[in-house]
């Protein structure tokens, strides 16, 4: 399969190339093998993207809203069409397994494309009485977007920005993780090729000072990233100074709560799709595992046994369900975090260890006896280690649920439907789950709070983030004035 892409960055409708800019190398985590070379974005780059994005403006907002989700919906056609590429494409950039990346990546971005093409059409303003006069609203588009994307779901958060503001008539430069740079100018090309005029959404490389600069830019109007807290916290900074809109998708450290009463076997499920799915790299996963008293030797007992169970090894093989990790960094901090786990008296049930196969796996992990204190139990770790704490009532696991600076996601496991519903009414997090866990569909919004993220994605909410009200007061009747 050929992995190179055709130049770096795509700008203008077209591939773009400066090879002055650093170079950057994309490699298959499974092996280490070079997959691709690219450069970063140079000033000229940005530049060059900034003002194409700029200039496409005009254009692409005077459209119809129909006009632009049918270019919406015809790119999300063809993403289902070369899913089984994009997903080869995805697993060989993030060495994410390809069993998950054909169901999950390329697909979720098609869904994304899909609702807010849909969407589009029906963008609408309010019309306010008010006596004889009356007032309206129009909805406008912000104007240029950036977006800046973590490695995790590279293909997926690059749709899950392009799509709202693209649906809303903003234009966007995105510029993909510099760790997997390739599936973002898939989707460029993706949607040129389904009748996106030139420079509505161009994409640049770079690491974080090519993120910067774009986000400095006085052109800009919004920026929307996806990473980690002191990014966000930085980006943030930075968009404040010039009164940018922001959509912060950030880290987190979840909780999944699992009482008595929870179906044991559908528990020990979330518990492992909640960590152990691409290899535990994901914002939302519920890495905290508060299990009830009552159950804990058989929730133990199962989830060891499942959990050993896992088939590591090549991701393009279909028959793994469990990968590498992104990169020797990730790597590194995920054993570092064990060690400290272990050195601060957690008890390892299964994993620990870098995986026989060498390279950049590790054995999926499991630690019970942790404490509220422990590192492992208030750090995002962003690898395959999940912690296990016990707790004795609700209100007590409530409390230590919600004591940690994050609040992107949260989840309960019972059969008391109106427990669930109580604990759900407390939990300190944007996104939460009852008897299941993870499941982000499109149609549902998704974001944090307290440092895990400002704003949401998907959904009707997300035009919220992606558009402005403009308010008209029509007067009907005559003007009086005091004097
Ligand atoms: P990261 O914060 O290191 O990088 C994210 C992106 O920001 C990259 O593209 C990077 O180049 C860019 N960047 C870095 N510094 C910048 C700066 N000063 N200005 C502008 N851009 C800058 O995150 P990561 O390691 O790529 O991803 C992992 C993190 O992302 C985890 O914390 C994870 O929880 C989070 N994440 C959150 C969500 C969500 O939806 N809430 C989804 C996926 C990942």
């Amino acid at each position: 399969m050929q992995t190179q892409p055709t130049a770096s960055h795509f700008i203008g409708g077209t591939y773009v190339e400066d090879t002055s800019g650093a170079s950057l190398i994309s490699t298959f985590p499974a092996t280490g093998a070079e997959i691709a070379k690219l450069h970063c974005a140079t000033d000229t780059i940005t530049e060059q993207a900034l003002s194409a994005a700029d200039a496409a403006r005009a254009q692409w907002r005077a459209m119809t809203g129909s006009e632009r989700g049918r270019i919406l919906r015809r790119a999300a056609e063809i993403i289902r069409e070369r899913n089984h590429e994009l997903s080869v494409l995805e697993t060989m950039d993030t060495g994410k397994p390809l069993q998950e990346t054909l169901i999950a990546d390329a697909a979720s971005g098609a869904d994304c494309l899909e609702y807010f093409g849909s969407v589009a059409a029906g963008l609408t303003g309010d019309h306010i009485q008010l006596g004889a006069d009356f007032a309206y609203t129009i909805r406008e588009p912000l104007g240029l977007c950036v977006g800046i994307g973590a490695w995790n779901y590279p293909l997926q958060i690059a749709c899950w920005k392009a799509a709202p503001a693209l649906a809303c008539g903003n234009t966007m430069v995105f510029k993909p993780s510099e760790m997997t740079p390739l599936t973002a100018l898939k989707l460029a090309e993706i949607l040129t090729e389904a009748g996106l005029p030139d420079g509505v959404f161009n994409v640049v490389q770079g690491l974080g000072d090519v993120g910067s600069r774009l986000v400095t830019d006085p052109r800009v109007d919004k920026v929307s990233l996806t990473g980690s807290v002191p990014t966000g916290r930085k980006v943030y900074a930075a968009a404040a100074t010039g009164m940018k809109h922001v959509t912060m998708e950030l880290g987190g450290k979840s909780p999944l709560i699992i009482f008595d009463d929870a179906h044991l076997e559908d528990a020990v499920s979330a518990a492992i799709n909640g960590n152990f799915y691409s290899s535990g790299q994901i914002c939302s996963n519920g890495t905290r595992v508060f299990v009830q008293k009552g159950i804990l030797p058989a929730f133990l007992e199962r989830l060891k046994a499942r959990t050993e169970n896992a088939v590591i090894g090549d991701p393009l093989d279909e028959a793994t369900n469990f990968g590498p990790m992104v990169s020797q960094n990730q790597l590194d901090i995920t054993l570092g975090y064990i060690e400290k786990g272990v050195n601060e008296g957690a008890t390892l049930v299964t994993g620990g260890k870098a995986h026989a196969n060498g390279g950049l796996f590790i054995e999926p992990t499991v630690f019970t006896d942790v404490t509220d204190e422990m590192s492992i139990a208030r750090e995002e770790i962003f690898g395959p280690v999940m912690s296990v704490l016990s707790f004795d009532s609700e209100d007590e696991v409530l409390a230590r649920a919600n004591d940690t600076e994050f609040g992107l996601a949260a989840g309960v496991f019972t059969s008391d439907l109106t427990r669930a519903h109580r604990v759900v009414a407390g939990f300190e997090a944007g996104t939460c789950w009852i008897n299941t866990y993870n499941l982000t569909p499109i149609e549902m919004p998704f974001g944090g709070v307290k440092a895990s993220g400002v704003g949401r994605e998907n959904a009707q909410a997300a035009i919220e983030h992606y558009s402005q009200l403009k308010s008209v007061y029509v007067g009907l009747s005559r003007v009086e004035a005091a004097f």
